[in-house]
């Protein structure tokens, strides 16, 4: 039996001036109720469809409900779901009008079309009899029509900084059986441009095997310019340690001037964070402790297993 190891985000950005204790609030929440879930034997597919579901429903979070809205007004949410036991991908592209992206993401895990985008999504929720679901909350429908008075001067969305608090979602499992998952949703960067594509439902940020998992969050395109979460993976399938290769790919970040964060675990128990942005809202639990990275430079806590 292996003990099981968790790691969630909640977003990277530029700034978090308060409201530090609503979002550990929030995130410890998830965090408590997913480990008990892993430890009484679920899986790690399902522990990070339940945490990614969980984070989705919760506004505070630029994911599900209180996705921010794009150029036009209109929300389009991504989600993806990578197994690394099945080394399988699947994931939902811009897809709108729906409560859990994170679900559709999960049914495509035995489909052999693994990756939908929009018509494709739309089509499938339609098959599925998904009911229709208005995910816009009051706070982000008020930051657009800023933005738009300002002519969308801004590059992003104001994911993390207060009081909004917050942005894309992840989660990284290890299960009691040793097999390792990760998912991410996101309602993308806020403000761009329609058909934009988020590293979300990418394997850039959304990777794992049968040895490490990342996920990750930021500015897609740096994720995407920096294959972020396969270049961490494949250096701890290759022999790195979890630690070695989140340094690595940090420092090549940091020197490419990149501003991003990703959560990931291996499957030796080792759980891992990193950033180039400012902040990384990030919380695990090693199986004897709940903790959060909020106030913590980048670091790994070596597992036990
Ligand atoms: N990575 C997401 C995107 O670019 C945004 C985020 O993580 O906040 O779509």
């Amino acid at each position: 039996m292996v003990q099981p190891k968790l790691i969630i985000h909640g977003g990277a950005g530029s700034s978090l001036k308060g409201g530090k204790d609503a979002v550990r609030k929030s995130l410890f929440k998830v965090v408590e109720e997913v480990y008990a879930l892993l430890c009484s034997g679920a899986s790690a597919k399902d522990a990070v469809v339940k945490g990614a579901q969980l984070l989705e429903d919760d506004p505070r979070f630029n994911a599900g409900t209180g996705s921010v809205l794009q150029s036009d007004g209109h929300i389009r949410m991504s989600a993806s779901l990578m197994d690394g036991f099945a080394q399988q991908f699947s994931g939902v592209i811009n897809v709108s009008r729906v409560q859990n992206p994170i679900l559709l993401a999960e049914f495509l895990q035995s489909s052999p079309d693994r990756v939908l985008s929009d018509f494709g999504s739309a089509e499938l929720l339609r098959e599925l009899s998904v009911p229709v679901y208005d995910p816009l909350t009051e706070q982000r429908l008020k930051e657009w029509i800023d933005e738009r008075n300002h002519n969308f001067s801004r590059e992003m969305a104001n994911v993390v900084a207060e009081p909004a608090g917050t942005g894309t979602i992840g989660v990284v499992a290890l299960d009691s059986e040793g097999r390792i998952c990760a998912g991410t949703s996101t309602g993308g960067k806020g403000f761009e441009r329609i058909g934009r594509v988020s590293d979300s439902a990418m394997p850039a940020g959304n990777y794992a095997s049968a040895k490490a998992g990342v996920s990750c969050t930021g500015i897609g395109e740096h994720i995407i310019d920096e294959c972020l979460a396969p270049r961490i993976v494949i250096r701890v399938g290759d022999g790195l340690s979890l630690a070695e290769a989140m340094e690595r790919s940090f420092t090549e970040a940091g020197n490419n001037n990149r501003d991003f964060g990703a959560i990931a675990l291996d499957n030796s128990g080792t759980i891992g964070w990193g950033k180039t942005s400012e902040v990384l809202l990030a919380a695990y639990h090693t199986g004897s402790e709940m903790g959060d990275t909020l106030e913590l430079p980048d670091g790994v806590i070596t597992g036990c297993r």
